[in-house]
């Protein structure tokens, strides 16, 4: 498009036009995979910094798609600047090991992605000697409490993965940068359809491209949307010298799937909303964990900062032993099992009472309980499916 004044474009206007411009040399319309690994060097490359990621050099250093979707995101999060790395843990890890150093202390919350608690709870402390604290952070008293004076980070999902907790961001951002800590939100669960916590003062967003953005379920890639000097230390430090980089297949995929990321958005929201308050009205259920729901601890807050709806995960228990979660996937026909969100099809684990982080969870979770991500498929057929899967188990359902 030739109108380059985005900011007065709708979102879900610029999902599809920002970073897919018209391609110069052929005039295609959409953009191309540029698979190459490496590029034309200048007639004197003698003085060239090999490290450099802004000119093109080598696909390690920055690939064509991959600036291309650093665009698009960096402006769907109204950030100055983004990186997109090969996975949403590739993201993660590259702005810890490029913001953090010996010595330092990291709040991170009780309910965040696995690979951040074992990147918190065990690697980053045993090799680098980083302090960590694992605290609930929808308590702003108890983040407050755990501060020390060598606190540089604090770290949260909102919601939380698996349990859909909500954390206060502006309450954390106010209370960090009074302290001179600095703040990272993983995104992922909420995508910038419905949050964009730089504008609650975050310093720093982390997110999954393979679950929302993408959509497809099919490619990886992450992302940190933050000011330009930050990525460009992210780019020297964690792809560059690191080399956590994104393929340019998936990055082109990604943003491919990108542009209809804002209406399948919706229909995720719409979706888990409708599923989520079947859900609570079904004696069989023994809980429902989803910020939509008035029942639900956060929902206030996730009012104020889900601008356009809750997203597509939920969490819900059965009254039942452990090997009925299990029998009763075997009855589903439309839910697969199988982890990830995201994806235009419905999916549903079962995470069961021995699962090592339980005891960070609230208490209805001890039991054993499934995560579900709904789809974007007919509302009404997921519930009959589950409505279904319950009554082959004897289970009392109501409409
Ligand atoms: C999936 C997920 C990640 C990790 O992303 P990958 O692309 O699988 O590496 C990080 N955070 C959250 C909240 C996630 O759901």
């Amino acid at each position: 498009m030739s109108n380059k004044n985005y900011d007065e474009l709708s979102f879900t206007t610029r999902a599809i036009h920002v970073g897919a411009d018209p391609d110069p040399a052929s005039g295609a319309i959409e953009p191309s995979i540029y698979m190459a690994n490496s590029f034309q060097l200048p007639y004197d490359p003698s003085t060239m910094n090999w490290s450099a990621s802004e000119a093109n050099i080598y696909t390690r250093n920055g690939g064509v798609n991959q600036g291309m979707l650093e665009r698009k995101v960096a402006n769907l999060h109204g950030g100055e600047d983004c990186v997109v790395l090969a996975s949403g843990v590739a993201a993660l890890s590259g702005l810890f090991f490029t913001k953090l150093k010996k010595g330092d202390h990291v709040i991170f919350s009780t309910v965040t992605y696995v690979a951040t608690y074992r990147i918190f709870n065990e690697l980053w402390c045993d090799k680098w000697g980083i302090e960590t604290s694992i605290v609930d952070c929808t308590d702003v008293e108890k983040i407050k409490a755990a501060i020390r004076p060598n606190t540089k980070l604090i770290h949260f999902e909102t919601p939380g993965n698996p349990t859909c907790c909500i954390c206060d961001i502006e309450a954390i951002v106010k209370l960090a940068h009074e302290h001179n800590i600095e703040v990272s939100v993983d995104n992922t669960f909420s995508s910038p359809y419905n949050t964009r916590p730089l504008e609650y003062g975050v310093d720093y967003v982390v997110e999954s491209l393979t679950k929302y953005i993408n959509g497809h379920g099919d490619s990886m890639g992450g992302a940190i949307i933050a000011d330009h000097k930050t990525c460009e230390a992210i780019r020297y430090q964690a792809q560059v010298n690191i080399g956590g980089c994104i393929s340019p297949f998936n990055a082109w995929l990604i943003q491919r799937g990108a542009a209809t990321f804002p209406l399948r958005m919706q229909v995720h929201n719409d979706n888990a909303l409708a599923v989520a308050e079947w859900l609570e009205k079904q004696p069989c259920v023994s809980f429902v964990a989803y910020p939509g729901l008035k029942s639900f601890k956060g929902h206030e807050l996730a009012k104020k900062q889900m601008k356009n709806g809750f997203g597509g995960v939920l969490s819900f228990g059965l009254k039942g032993e452990h090997d009925l979660f299990n029998r009763v996937v075997t009855h589903l026909n439309i839910f697969t099992s199988a982890v990830s969100l995201g994806n235009t099809g419905s999916l549903i684990v079962f995470l069961g009472e021995d699962d090592e982080r339980m005891y960070l969870y609230p208490e209805e979770f001890h039991g054993g309980f499934y995560r579900v991500a709904i789809g974007i498929e007919d509302k009404n057929d997921l519930i009959n499916d589950l409505r279904q899967a319950f009554k082959a188990e004897g289970l009392e359902t109501v409409d």
